[in-house]
């Protein structure tokens, strides 16, 4: 007898027909012997049409407001699969992220857990119930609801595994694993058997939202068995893991992108000490993320600038650099909010020096121009036009033979 933590996203449950589905599928594992923890979404579209209701009423409404709002999705269907279950008469009691006690930071939108207290799961456990609980959301210090953030029911149910203990925390959602990319955009895509927690970190981070990155870091961290599986097809799916797999061994083992990126450059900036923390600082005191960052001296003591955001924060990011344009007496502010970042990631690529090469040559061939480099250990990304998007996470996905499985490495 084992102890599961099963998460349903927002098209399991996104009508009462899948509910059903989704409540035979507890009973399964429930009849098989096992303690059912259910962690689930909103039915799919219904968080971003309560984000559109708010922004009738205000373009920036009360961030406390916005999360008892969208917290409401997953209260409809936590209570909805614990009538779907009494249905097959299966004892189950439904749960917010209040009643379990799942305590965060005071950041509402994009709060951080801090701590699930297990004694009210673990007693309706003992009685032999499944205990069916709202993903998406917890409760502050100040005693308000907060929300974890877009996908953040992938974050609670491995945050309840961990403090259970659990023995694998189950992802049920509308592909069967994780893919070498996104097979929405590439349908040769391959699914993987297992993915190191690394690697999935980097995918997830780089834009594969198939798994929220703070889930990912959350099962690294505490040692959480992590499964991606698939809400309407059987199978093993992707088993997350800190195994590398030796026979795999690929040097790419994926593509990751990630379409709303923005790009900003401040040029003809005085080349002296703390101008890029003047230049930043606005930005970070607006609340808004930075990723890549290049600076690059042209001479004549004088430097450019570049970061990008996301494309939400755009407009705003781009004020505040006008207004640091003029303080810091630079030349010019330049945009592009029609950009894309792709990223090709690998634990294997580190000592592959021809990896880099071999990617600027197949986008090169496509005639697609790249705007922007980064890389790390395990990542290189390029910041390409928008509309070149998904031709070139198909190039390389073709030109690094990901459709293949790998062979061993002699
Ligand atoms: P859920 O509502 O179940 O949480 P999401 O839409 O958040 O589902 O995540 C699943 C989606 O992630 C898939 O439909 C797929 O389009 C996308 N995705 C992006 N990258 C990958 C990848 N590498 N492997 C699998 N799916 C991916
Ligand atoms: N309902 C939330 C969202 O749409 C959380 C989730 O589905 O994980 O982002
Ligand atoms: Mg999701």
């Amino acid at each position: 007898m084992a102890l599961i933590v099963q998460k349903y996203g927002g098209t399991s449950v996104g009508n009462i027909e899948r509910i059903k589905v989704v409540a035979e599928k507890v009973k399964a594992a429930k009849d098989a012997g096992n303690d059912v923890v259910v962690v689930l979404s909103a039915m799919s579209g219904e968080t971003n049409r309560m984000i559109a209701l708010a922004k009738e009423l205000n373009a920036n409404p009360s961030p406390r407001e916005m999360d008892v709002l969208l917290t409401t999705g997953e209260q409809t269907t936590i209570a909805l699969l614990a009538m779907a279950l009494h249905q097959l008469d299966i004892d189950a009691v439904s749960m917010t992220g209040d009643q379990i006690r799942l305590k965060t930071d005071a950041s509402h939108s994009k709060a951080r857990i801090l701590d699930v207290e297990t004694d009210n799961i673990v007693d309706n456990l003992k009685a032999g119930r499944v205990v069916v609980v709202a993903g998406f959301q917890g409760r502050c210090e100040n005693n308000n609801i907060t929300t974890l953030g877009r996908g953040g029911s992938d974050t609670s149910a491995v945050a309840i595994a961990a403090a259970l203990k659990a023995d694998e925390c189950q992802i049920y959602t509308d592909v069967d694993g994780v893919y070498t990319t996104d097979p929405r955009v590439e349908p040769h895509a391959r699914r993987l058997d297992s993915i190191t927690f690394e690697e999935m970190l980097e995918m997830a981070s780089l834009g594969a939202k198939v798994l929220q990155i703070r889930s990912v870091e959350f099962a690294g961290k505490y040692n959480v068995p992590l499964r991606v599986l698939s809400s309407f097809k059987d199978g093993g799916g992707t088993l997350i893991s800190y195994e590398e797999n030796k026979m795999e061994s690929p040097v790419i083992s994926g593509i990751a992108f990630n379409r709303d990126e923005a790009r900003l450059t401040l040029s003809g900036v005085p080349d002296q000490p703390t101008v890029a923390a003047q230049i930043l600082s606005p930005i970070g005191e607006a609340n808004i993320d930075i990723d890549m960052i290049v600076q690059n001296t042209v001479g004549n003591g004088k430097t450019d600038f570049t970061f990008t955001v996301h494309r939400d924060d755009y407009q705003q990011a781009k004020e505040l650099l006008e207004a640091v344009c003029v303080s810091l007496q630079a030349d010019a502010v330049q945009g592009n909010n029609e950009i894309a970042k792709v990223s090709i990631v690998g634990v294997g690529m580190w000592n592959h020096p021809g990896v880099a090469k071999k990617m600027f040559d197949t986008l090169g061939q496509e005639g697609i121009n790249i705007h922007q480099i980064a890389t790390s250990e395990i990542k290189i990304s390029v910041l390409v036009d928008s509309k070149y998007l998904e031709l070139a996470v198909r190039a390389l996905h073709k030109a690094f033979e990901l459709a293949t499985e790998p062979t061993e490495e002699k």
